[in-house]
């Protein structure tokens, strides 16, 4: 037992031994003995508990009272885990006095959020970035503060894997990068940085892209048409038909990369397209593109097709064109003669639409998979370049995918095959059927 408990027993025994004593001495009184020794007892734990209350009451920097037995150990209980708490309060403190200087001292703006995108607390960066200020703004809804519809968007689809771009609500011409992090229960980190110096370059970067190539393409033209010329002139010696030809292909492979670099430029230009637009009559626009691509592969290859002609969708003919026809003729040119093509374009049982394209060709390693999107990234550049490719097809169909809000996905097996499939959501889906038929 432990001594504390024992030398309580020792002191209630006491009493009840000096109860038998009298008992035994005077003859009698022995139930006057044992109530007052209870009574003492009693008496001492209630002084006991009117100490530890006192102490608690008295605040925790004081020392504990001193007893012995039962009461001397719960006071030093207590204590131990008052200064236990105390120590790890302090912790606490010094590591969010921490976390709160470190991200005071950080050139992007953050923002602490509650489960109701209340500000509960920012940083001095948010300040300069946002324009906010501590004693009008905290306790504020974020998005009252940052009026920006792609905010409004963003933060209602609340698909936080991603950051959104906002123009800067107090300098014109700023754009900021702005993005949340969840973390904790229902509390939330508003990350925004200021992306103006990056977005400047990358659309230097791209008005150089597109103005050289716009450059380009009247001297290639030029060129082209000598070349042609040439080629037909029957005056020119036989032994320049071969480097005219050559001269030529070269020509025309320059023109094709040239025209995609502008088609690319001009896609990360323009605004995306609206879900709203005309529907593009898509079974036509593919029936023209397997047209081309049998002419193009000579037959060597069958195109077979599968396509609901019920089925339109809402965006801009000329990208979609593009996109799919880059898909069809990568099938064409990585299909080895007497390959098999089979091309869909079919709604899907959610109500999404899908052009697919599937090939029996060359097929693509798993690794490359993943960077086959990527402008130039070409798995044998020697086989793209001799068939005409210049690199920047499928970047091309995944841009325009993501203006039509669609998304490309790929299976491959080498020596067995490709699929490419673009899938665009059911709210782009328009049925391409008269009225009357529907009814
Ligand atoms: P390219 O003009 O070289 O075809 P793309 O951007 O269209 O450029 O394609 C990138 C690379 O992906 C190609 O170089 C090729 O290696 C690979 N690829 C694309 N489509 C197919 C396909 N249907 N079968 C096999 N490989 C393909």
């Amino acid at each position: 037992m432990r001594t504390a408990w024992l030398s309580e027993f020792l002191f209630l025994g006491l009493w009840v031994g000096l109860a038998a004593l009298s008992w035994l001495l005077f003859d009698g009184a022995f139930g006057w003995w044992l109530a007052s020794a209870f009574a003492v007892t009693s008496l001492r734990h209630i002084r006991q508990m009117q100490r530890l209350e006192g102490w608690l009451r008295s605040g925790r920097h004081s020392q504990p009272p001193q007893s012995w037995g039962v009461w001397g150990e719960v006071f030093e209980h207590y204590y131990r885990l008052q200064r236990r708490y105390t120590k790890r309060k302090k912790r606490l403190a010094r590591v969010i006095r921490e976390f709160r200087e470190s991200t005071a001292a950080m050139p992007d703006g953050t923002l602490v959020l509650d489960t109701d995108w209340r500000i509960t607390w920012f940083n001095n960066a948010a300040v300069r970035l946002l324009g906010l200020a501590g004693n009008r703004d905290l306790g504020q809804p974020v998005t009252s503060l940052l009026r920006a519809p792609a905010f409004e968007q963003y933060m209602r689809e609340a698909d936080f894997t991603r950051a959104v771009d906002v123009a800067s609500p107090i300098r014109l011409g700023h754009l900021l990068a702005v993005r949340v992090v969840p973390y904790g229960r229902g509390q939330y980190l508003l990350l925004v940085r200021d992306i103006t110096r990056m977005q400047r370059l990358q659309n230097m970067r791209r008005d150089f892209v597109a103005n050289a190539s716009h450059e380009l393409r009247s001297p290639l033209t030029v060129l082209g048409g000598y070349l042609e010329n040439l080629a037909d002139d029957d005056s020119i010696p036989e032994v320049w038909a071969g480097p005219l030809a050559e001269m030529q292909a070269q020509c025309g492979r320059m023109t094709s990369l040239v025209n995609d670099l502008l088609e690319l430029s001009r896609l990360e230009t323009d605004a995306p397209g609206e879900p709203d637009e005309q529907p593009v009559p898509v079974p036509q626009m593919i029936r023209r593109i397997v047209g081309e691509a049998e002419a193009q592969s000579d037959g060597s290859r069958t195109i077979d097709v599968g396509i609901d002609d019920s089925l339109g969708l809402a965006g801009i003919e000329r990208e979609l064109y593009s996109a799919f026809s880059n898909l069809v003729f990568n099938a064409v040119r990585y299909t080895e003669a007497g390959g098999r093509i089979q091309v869909d374009w079919f709604c899907d049982a959610d109500g999404s639409a899908r052009f697919r394209v599937t090939d029996d060709g060359i097929g693509i390693e798993a690794r490359h998979l993943p960077f086959v999107t990527q402008r130039f990234y070409r798995v044998d550049p020697s086989r793209s370049r001799s068939h005409g490719g210049t690199g920047l097809g499928l970047a091309i169909v995944k841009h325009v995918l993501q203006r039509h809000d669609g998304r490309l996905t790929m299976q491959s097996e080498p020596g067995e095959g490709s699929e490419f499939c673009c899938e665009f959501p059911r709210q782009r889906v328009r049925s391409l059927r008269p009225e009357s038929a529907r009814a």
